[in-house]
């Protein structure tokens, strides 16, 4: 058994609503992970199963490794298929927003989403919610919004309708936020549900080879290349930087997401407790910053990298030559050293 956390006016709310509705539309943040697309093709299979007309939409496109998961083919992309999209959203009778907080997440789509007369409910797991849902089912501290879906499911006492595609969805998003069971894992009820979800036929092995150990050899050549031409490490600062430039992205035929999970690497190495990636885009740097402890990169990328974001994981796009951004985060590492000299030790 896991323990109820969801409150029951929220559960009960969403079943009335669910009862009175027919037609769900289902959508995610933008740039939609593991976690986003898990939780919407799992509402979708549930809720179809449960004799409902179900579909999901998504702001933009998402990444290749999510292809394979069931039903993702029927997934309506808002940024190919606008008017589609809005149709969707403003002819449903319910919508759920899954694995965002605000509604500017969902980028282009926010504005046909406030419009749409139907009842929305949040499920979600980002801090901060705003208020645009009539009911909100918002829990940071759970890993997931796939483990938080498995437990609305359960309260709703739609257990038996997860089946192995669902079961694969949630399984999937839970191994996406988690880094394959990796971090964020410190409740016993996580494994008590992965368990569940693997009874019910979802394959960790195969989700893991799908998520995590699936590339290209471009993209495979493009890191190696990074962090063995261009990984500039600062021992004494306790930092490293990684910049790669339009030119370098080309050469190894970047494409969306090929430089995911990158700026962790430096993490690895003894003494490094922050790392930064610059990427240089058609109008801006990307910045991207990661970190150990308490080092606080969301206030560098806050001061000084247009941005923000949470302490250890934070980002920013710098207006200005790559050059620049670079000799910017170089120049400011004697301060940092200075500054957060209790974070960096
Ligand atoms: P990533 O490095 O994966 O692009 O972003 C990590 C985190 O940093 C995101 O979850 C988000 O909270 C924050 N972040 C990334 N880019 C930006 C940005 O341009 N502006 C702000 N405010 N936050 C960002
Ligand atoms: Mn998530």
């Amino acid at each position: 058994m896991i323990s109820q956390i969801i409150d029951e006016k929220s559960i009960r709310r969403l079943a009335e609503l669910l009862d009175s509705s027919s037609k769900i539309t289902v959508t995610c943040h933008q740039g939609p992970d593991g976690d986003a697309v898990g939780s919407s093709l799992a509402a979708m299979h549930v809720f179809t199963a449960l004799g409902k007309e179900v579909r999901v939409v998504t702001p933009d496109g998402f990444l290749g490794q999510l292809r394979k998961l069931p039903g993702a083919k029927e997934i309506v992309d808002a940024s190919r298929y606008p008017d589609f999209a809005r149709q969707l959203l403003d002819e449903a009778d319910l919508i759920l927003c899954l694995d965002f907080n605000v509604a500017s997440r969902t980028g282009k789509l926010a504005d046909a989403l406030l419009a749409a007369r139907a009842p929305k409910v949040m499920i979600d797991h980002h801090l901060l919610p705003g208020d645009f849902a009539e009911v909100t089912i918002s829990h940071p501290e759970m890993a997931a919004t796939c483990v938080l879906m498995f437990r609305v499911f359960c309260r709703l006492e739609l257990f038996s309708f997860i089946d192995k595609p669902a079961a694969e969805c949630l399984l999937a998003g839970i191994l996406t936020d988690t880094g394959n069971l990796s971090y964020n894992v410190a409740d016993p009820e996580l494994f008590t549900i992965v368990a569940e979800l693997v009874r019910k036929g979802a394959d960790k092995e195969a989700l893991t080879r799908q998520l995590f150990m699936t590339t290209s050899a471009y993209c495979m050549r493009l890191n190696a290349y990074a962090l063995l031409k261009k990984m500039e490490l600062f021992p004494e600062d306790h930092a490293a930087l990684i910049v790669l430039s339009r030119e370098e992205l080309n050469r190894f035929h970047y494409t969306k997401g090929d430089t995911e999970g990158l700026v962790n690497r430096p993490l690895e190495i003894p003494g490094i407790k922050y790392s930064c990636f610059l990427r240089e885009e058609r109008d801006m740097i990307k910045v991207s910053m990661r970190s150990l402890g308490d080092f606080p990169v969301n206030e560098l990328c806050a001061d000084h990298f247009g941005g923000g974001g949470h302490l250890n994981a934070a980002g920013g796009e710098f207006k200005g030559t790559l050059e620049e951004c670079a000799e910017l985060f170089r120049s400011l590492l004697p301060e940092n050293t200075k500054k957060y000299r209790k974070q960096l030790n």
